[in-house]
């Protein structure tokens, strides 16, 4: 069955009115959906997906402390976390946090559950064609599924939360940035792996098309998913030219850092995830955009589930306070401008971007990187973080962002671990 559909309720009807219209069932439409249905806001709340994503083909990986509303919702949780880089190597006890991962069916049925104790909730099967503010309500134009064709249904909502409309116009004085991945998963001959350890980021890999780091996720003692993942800019990256070396770095990884030969290869996972180093859509007036629209998807990691599922608390804690949820903000500003200053120095200096990333990861404790990495951190925790950290690309990047200016791009990303 279709994720999307599980829980997919009799279409709606010309005319109907609801509280809020959620458009994409996806990360951020459904957690929405749950936080909505657990904080018992709105009498009728509409889920529409078109199927154009499926969720069994999806999952998402996240680290929290447990406070999350769908934090024990998923399958994986990890415990430990390896970092390496040329020449260190080690082994982070996480705790408080728990690294997890959900799956999309599973994100589907922990949903399922909460909105089912919520007579008026509903999940639909549409195309969202259309979204026309008209004051304080929004006009939404569906294409419902039927027999012979699809048939037009219009509908109406006091709040639209969308998870799809038009893309965020790219910054144009930068080249976009995505991260660009190639996973294998692998079946190995002998126990390997401690199913509660997974590795982060191991930077032995091949830097000469930009950062790239490996990560290692382990589902039992015997396989994991072996994925290789490379920061990529527009105007240097050639993702087709680097597919076949992709496979080939990931290959290189398992034989020689997991030292195994005797494996199998039963699967791939391969894509690019877009980093947003542009500005967010805005709210105008009903319509709220929501997940990676809304600026959710962390500029220089790639992680957005967190930021998601914080925004979709917010945003119901809002609403039942009676509220416009227009001004809901998972995290500060100072975090987002860290954040793209990260994402700046990878694109202008990939080689100290690696030192940085060894920096964070050999001087500081857990807690306090994951704090950091989670926009959690307090003041005191940021500056004992910045201070083991080389600060002079941070300088050059905020120059960047105040002036516009482009300092010289470094030439060749190697490696380098900075010394205290
Ligand atoms: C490949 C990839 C892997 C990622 N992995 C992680 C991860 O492990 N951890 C993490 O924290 N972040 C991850 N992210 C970042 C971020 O968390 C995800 O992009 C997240 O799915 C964003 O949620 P979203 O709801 O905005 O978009 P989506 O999850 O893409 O949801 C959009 C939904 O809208 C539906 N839809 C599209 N058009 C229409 C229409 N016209 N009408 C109705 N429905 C429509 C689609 O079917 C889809 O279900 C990843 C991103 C990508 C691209």
């Amino acid at each position: 069955m279709d994720g999307a559909t599980a829980f997919a309720t009799a279409a709606p009807l010309p005319g109907e009115q609801f509280d809020a219209v959620i458009v994409g069932a996806g990360a951020a439409g459904l957690l929405l959906a749950c936080h909505l249905a657990n904080a018992g806001w709105g009498d009728k709340v509409l889920l529409v997906d078109d199927g154009s994503h499926p969720l069994e083909q999806r999952s998402w990986a996240w680290w929290s402390t447990g406070s999350g509303l769908l934090d024990q919702a998923g399958s994986t949780a990890i415990n430990h976390l390896w970092t390496a880089g040329t020449g260190w190597r080690q082994r982070m006890a996480l705790d408080p946090y728990v690294y997890r991962r959900i799956t999309g069916p599973e994100l589907s049925a922990a949903t399922d559950r909460l909105i089912s104790a919520r007579p008026g909730y509903g999940r639909a099967v549409a195309a969202v064609r259309a979204l026309a503010p008209e004051g304080a309500h929004c006009r939404v134009v569906l294409e419902v599924p039927a027999t012979g064709g699809a048939r037009t249904v219009e509908i109406g909502a006091r709040w639209v939360f969308d998870s799809v409309g038009p893309a965020v116009p790219p910054d144009a004085s930068e080249s976009p940035a995505y991260l660009d991945f190639h996973g294998l998963h692998v079946e190995f001959g002998t126990d390997l792996f401690d199913p509660s350890t997974a590795t982060l980021m191991d930077f032995r890999t091949d830097q000469s098309a930009g950062a790239a780091f490996v990560y290692v996720l382990p589902s039992s003692t015997r396989s994991a998913l072996v994925e290789r993942t490379v920061f990529a800019f527009g105007d240097t990256y050639d993702r087709a030219a680097q597919s076949a070396r992709h496979e080939a770095h990931v290959v290189e990884y398992v034989t020689t850092h997991i030292s195994a030969h005797d494996y199998r290869v039963t699967g791939r996972e391969v894509g690019t995830i877009p980093l947003q180093a542009g500005r967010p859509s805005r709210s105008s007036g009903p319509v709220i955009p929501i997940g990676a629209r809304a600026g959710m998807v962390k500029a220089s990691t790639g992680y957005g589930f967190d930021r998601i599922q914080r925004h979709s608390a917010a945003i119901a804690a809002r609403l039942t306070r009676g509220r416009s949820p227009a001004r809901a903000a998972p995290s500060h500003r100072w975090n987002r401008a860290l954040d793209q200053a990260l994402l700046h120095v990878i694109r202008e200096d990939p080689g100290t971007a690696v030192g940085i990333f060894g920096a964070l990861f050999t001087r500081n404790p857990a807690r306090r990187i994951l704090a950091f990495l989670d926009e959690d951190a307090s003041l005191l925790d940021q500056a004992r973080l910045f201070a083991t950290l080389p600060l002079v690309p941070f300088a050059r990047a905020q120059a960047h962002a105040l002036t516009g200016s482009r300092p010289g791009r470094a030439s060749a990303p190697t490696e380098t671990l900075p010394q205290r």
